[in-house]
């Protein structure tokens, strides 16, 4: 096979990964610009290749065997300022992020603190914390699109944004640009802010992970049987009412899962929906684990857990 000098062959996933695990890309590209990028889509798309977006690498579990296509590495860097809006490449990391948003006195985003992820993942998996989610700052997202290579501007009302959802989910491309709209503030008070909401994550676990991995459930969508079930055997927070979410992390606490171990991946001592690596693990290890919760979870309480973190296999 013709292979582009930009590409290459055999590329180890683990170590762009948080999770620290998985095998190899059989190709491999980091799209430093949208040439690469648009260029690495066409190659794929002659040799009717697979391919997969790498932003951050912290939102997914990598196979043993690696991926049988192309993973192109996000790494569109762009960062500006327009008024009060932050023009940002995909690639740019949540941190670089905020970092720019203080240097230029802009607030609005300091609940992104300590995510670990580039503004496309985060864009395409509506990150965030509680009911903070990154769509309250997004004025639109500019998505080049597989089939015709165009880049088409999406307005946040065309995004479908919703808890861990975005209308990129359904699609095939690559969320190319962001752009934010941020509050006019002062250093310190952005300082501040950001100094809260680290401390919020101050007990999050430290060991390689993917951050959650089972989405937090809706009231409206757990049936009426399994929430009877759920309130008989550990009561029931008021404070989940309020919400309207069941935390899936005091569901797995409440049945004991913190510190179950299959070979070398753990359910979290700190937080009961956080898989965590202690040294080594396999993908195979995180997959059996997280089909056992699922399992007891089902059986016990009719409820269907939906991972938040993606497959790459
Ligand atoms: C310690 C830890 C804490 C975390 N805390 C939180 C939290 O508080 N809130 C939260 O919401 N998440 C959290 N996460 C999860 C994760 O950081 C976020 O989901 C993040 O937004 C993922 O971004 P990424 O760039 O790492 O995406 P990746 O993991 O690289 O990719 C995730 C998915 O997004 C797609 N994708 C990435 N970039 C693009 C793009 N440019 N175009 C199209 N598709 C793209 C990928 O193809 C993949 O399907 C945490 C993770 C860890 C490890």
């Amino acid at each position: 096979m013709d292979i582009p000098k930009f590409i290459q062959r055999n590329v180890s996933l683990a170590s762009l990964t948080t999770f620290k695990i998985g095998g190899s890309a059989e190709y491999f590209v980091r799209a430093l610009n949208l040439e690469i990028l648009k260029q690495s889509l066409i190659w794929a798309k002659e040799k009717k290749l697979p391919f997969f977006i790498l932003g951050g690498g912290s939102n997914i579990l990598v196979s043993d065997k690696g991926f049988s296509g192309l993973v192109i590495k996000n790494e569109l860097k762009k960062l500006e300022k327009r008024g009060d809006i932050i023009i940002a490449g995909s690639g740019v990391f949540l941190s670089e992020f905020l970092e720019f948003a203080l240097v230029n006195e802009l607030s609005g985003g300091e609940f992104l603190v300590g995510i670990p992820g580039t503004l496309g993942g985060a864009v395409f998996a509506n990150a965030g914390l509680s009911n903070q989610f990154i769509s309250n700052l997004v004025q639109s997202v500019y998505f080049l699109d597989y089939h015709s290579l165009k880049i088409r501007c999406y307005l946040n009302k065309d995004c479908d944004f919703s808890y861990r959802y975005s209308c990129f989910q359904e699609k095939q491309g690559v969320i190319t640009q962001i752009e934010l709209k941020m509050k006019n503030s002062s250093q310190d008070k952005i300082k501040a802010l950001m100094a809260e909401y680290r401390q919020k994550r101050a007990n999050l676990p430290s060991l390689p992970s993917a951050g959650c991995v089972f989405k937090n459930i809706n009231l409206k969508e757990i049936p009426p049987s399994s929430l009877e079930k759920i309130k008989k055997e550990f009561g029931f927070p008021e404070e989940f009412c309020k919400k309207g979410v069941l935390p899936v992390s005091w569901l797995l606490d409440r049945m004991g899962f913190k510190g179950k171990t299959i070979g070398k991946a753990q359910v979290s001592q700190k937080h009961a929906n956080f898989i965590v690596n202690l040294g080594g693990a396999t993908a195979d290890d995180v997959l059996i684990l997280i089909s056992l919760i699922k399992q007891k979870v089902r059986t016990k309480f009719g409820l269907q857990l939906c991972e938040e973190i993606v497959y790459l296999a």
